[in-house]
């Protein structure tokens, strides 16, 4: 790797902030994202996992820092990001990652379970990217906002439909934070994961049947891991992706192609 292409790719000196970074994908952009040389600060709402989030980057170089924070709470997001700011003095990357799903019949989902899945998947990244696009609009040097969206944004879903519609107005928020930053030199957008093996999956992995017939459909032939999505984290909060902006990049193997 030449000298210039190692700069621009280097995260010396950042810091970053992964919203549900204590496991899964979200602590699979947190080790991209240290390995790469940032300052992490991983917000979620189990201390225990945050503590061994902690622990598993140590070996990764760089300063850790974890804090308790439901990204559906007003108060506990801008406490995080004043916390964050005490502790590192900025925020140059802000991922907005926290989010889960369950299955649904559209035909039988109560709005209370809609609205629960907005809470986190919508409610979350909107909270989190207005506390962080506020302090990097106002700071020189601008910044990064990504949030972690889904293929479910743009596939029919009929078992999810709170779920892809969350993710949808995800897709939404970006473009609108996009055009709304891009003259303070802040860079939004969304990532696209498709079929990656965490918790959240762990029961779809273990069905064999479910299982075969994904993979039959993915180009790359394996479940992604959360160490694929490590590369366009560091991609997207480093120098190389500053005039990216407004954007989805799908990292699914070819899933979404095939
Ligand atoms: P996991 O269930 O493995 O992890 C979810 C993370 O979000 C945990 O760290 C959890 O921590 C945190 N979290 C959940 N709710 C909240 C909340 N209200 N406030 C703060 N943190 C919260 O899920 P994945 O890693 O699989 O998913 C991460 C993201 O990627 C989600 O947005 C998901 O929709 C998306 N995605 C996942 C895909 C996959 O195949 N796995 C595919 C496409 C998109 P804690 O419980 O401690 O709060």
């Amino acid at each position: 790797m030449t000298t210039q292409a190692k700069n621009l790719f280097d995260l010396s000196g950042k810091v970053a902030v992964i919203t549900g970074g204590n496991r899964g994908i979200g602590l699979g952009l947190a080790r991209g994202l240290a390995q790469a040389g940032a300052s992490v600060s991983l917000w979620a709402r189990d201390e225990v996992s945050n503590a061994q989030a902690a622990e598993s980057l140590a070996e990764a170089g760089g300063q850790v820092q974890t804090l308790r924070c439901d990204v559906s709470s007003p108060e506990d997001v801008d406490q995080a990001t004043a916390k964050t700011l005490e502790r590192f003095g900025q925020i140059d990357a802000g991922f907005a990652n926290a989010g889960f799903g369950d299955a649904a019949d559209p035909l039988k989902l109560e709005l209370k379970d809609f609205r629960r899945i907005l809470a986190t998947n919508l409610d979350g990244v909107f909270l989190c990217f207005k506390s962080w696009g506020k302090h990097m609009s106002e700071r020189e040097g601008g910044g990064k906002l990504v949030a972690i969206s889904s293929i479910s944004a743009i596939f029919g879903t009929p078992m999810q439909p709170h779920y892809a519609a969350s993710k949808g107005g995800v897709e939404a928020l970006v473009r609108a934070y996009a055009a709304r930053l891009a003259r303070y030199d802040v860079q939004v957008n969304s990532v696209q994961p498709g079929w990656i093996v965490t918790d959240a999956t762990a029961p779809a992995v273990e069905n064999a049947r479910f299982s075969e017939t994904v993979v039959r459909r993915i180009p790359a032939r394996r479940w992604g891991e959360p160490a694929d999505l490590a590369g366009v984290a560091v991609y997207l909060a480093s120098d190389a992706s500053r005039y990216h902006t407004g954007d989805s990049l799908r990292i699914d193997g070819g899933y979404t192609i095939f």
